[in-house]
Order: C-alpha cells, then structure tokens, then sequence
C-alpha cells in the first residue's frame, strides 16, 4: 500500500503518541570510535552508526524525530560532515532508529537503502507496520534502492554485507564488515537484535504470517556469524558504556567482544522460545 506521503504525515503526525519515550534515547552521548572506520554517532541509547570513506559515508539508522542536530553534532566532532553520508540504512523500521532519516536525506542527498521487507514501512512512515502500524509514526522516507541478502554495499573500500535477520521487523537487517586496525583483521557485526516487542503474536493470529520462522532464522544465521567486534540498535544491548567511556583513548581492542555477543543472541532466543511457549499454554 502507498499513500500520499507528504499530505499524510502533516494529517497525522499530531496523532503519533510522544509520551513514554525514555529520556536517554534523546541523551546525548559523544561521538566515538567503535573500530577502524566504524563510528558511534547516536544519542546515550539509541545507537547511530557512520561508516567513513574517502568516497563519503554510510550512515545507518537515525533516532526519534529531532535527533539530526545531535547526529550531526557527533559527526562533525569527529571531523566528519553529514554532508558526505552517501548511503542511509537502517536495521529495523521502527520510529526510534528511522525518524530523522528523511530530513538527513534532504541535507545529504543520500540515497536510502533499504529491504524489500522494510521498504514499505519506510516510505509510508510506519503505517503498514503489522504491530504498530495504522497511524504514520515518522516522516516517510524515500527508499532508492531495495537490498538483497548477502548483498555487498561498497563504499571507497569498505565492504558491507546485508544479513537479513528478520522478525522485530519484517524487514529487520543485520550488517558485517571486516576492519584491518594493527596488522589483524577483526570480524564486525552490527546486529540487529531478535528482541520481541509487547503484544507481538508469534503463533496463533500472528502479527504477520511467517513472523516465528523469521526469529528462528535470525538466531540461527546471526549464532553463526563471526564476531570480534558487535554493536547493535540499543547502546544497553552491546553493554556500550561498559566498553566506552567519555574521553577514552582509541583502542581497538575495546569493542571485542565475541562471547558478548554469542550471549546477547542466546539470550534473546531463549527469550523468543520462552514467548512462544507461552503464547500456546
Ligand atoms: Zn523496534
């Protein structure tokens, strides 16, 4: 389904609920350096991620509405511009990851890339989203491109490959890239998490047809991912101010985390079979 973008989110935007939004995905939080050419950009939990090239950048996901300044803020402090991001991605359709994403194309001229599992959600701001769709929850974004799975997107040397890792979202993606930093090569994973939001029906009526084999497929694909380093969409799901501190020197060793990120994927399948089985008693 389309709908007229631009005329339905000024109709609608009045309607999209802004209570209940914890203070820290609008916190800020400073730019920093993950690993080699990966950047933290977002705010102290919604987690933003630039990846830099001579060629330009790639940005993926943004926060809630009005978060640009703050992306913007932390990129230029790296010495970077939002002028220079080439490629927008996301890893999930949801209004917390997606809602600047539009007004960050307009300053750019980025293009958006994006699942054909997603693709929808972004362009009509939310509204055919099976769980929390009906009402436009972020400005529509302008999909240019649909990515494929196992996809490489390049940019000026750096190789990213699309994972799909469907389920939160219909769409939901995952990303992983090698970096070279001190003669070793480090595997990254920028993981979108299986994590099941209130009220999502799995099994019987379920939120959308298939939804409980895309968990399963996430957990199966991202358990066999190689991991040194991983982030994910929220700075609490990859223990983030655990590994990085305000003012901490650049080390590469930092972020590795291999059996953090083996437990964070274990964790949340326990949850997911936990949640099924519950929905059938
Ligand atoms: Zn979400």
């Amino acid at each position: 389904m389309r709908l007229p973008l631009a005329a339905l989110w000024l109709t609608l935007a009045i309607s999209v609920p802004l209570a209940a939004q914890p203070a820290d995905w609008t916190r800020p939080f400073p730019g920093h350096r993950v690993i080699g050419n990966l950047y933290g950009v977002g705010s102290y939990d919604l987690a933003v991620f630039l990846i830099t090239s001579p060629q330009g950048h790639i940005l993926i996901n943004t926060g809630i509405d009005g978060s640009t300044p703050l992306i913007r803020n932390n990129i230029e402090s790296l010495g970077f511009r939002i002028e220079d991001v080439k490629i927008l991605l996301t890893m999930q359709a949801h209004w917390d990851h997606t809602a600047a994403l539009a007004e960050i194309q307009q300053i750019s001229g980025a293009e958006m890339w994006a699942t054909a599992g997603d693709a929808p959600m972004l362009e009509d701001g939310g509204f055919s989203d099976p769980h929390f769709g009906g009402k436009v929850s972020f400005k529509p974004v302008k999909v240019n491109r649909i990515l494929k799975d196992g996809e490489v997107i390049e940019m000026g040397g750096t190789r990213l490959t699309v994972v799909e890792t469907p389920g939160h979202t219909r769409g939901s993606v995952s990303y992983t890239m090698k970096v070279r930093e001190g003669g070793r090569d480090y595997d990254v994973v920028i993981a979108n998490m299986g994590s099941i939001n209130p009220g999502l029906r799995l099994a019987a009526d379920p939120t959308y047809p298939g939804i409980a084999e895309d968990f399963a497929k996430t957990f199966r694909i991202q358990k066999a991912l190689p991991a040194d380093v991983w982030v994910a969409g929220h700075a609490s799901q990859y223990a983030l101010h655990e590994k990085y501190k305000p003012g901490q020197t650049y080390n590469p060793a930092a972020f590795v985390d291999p059996e953090g990120y083996r437990a964070a994927v274990e964790r949340h399948e326990k949850l997911y079979i936990e949640y099924l089985a519950a929905e059938r008693r």
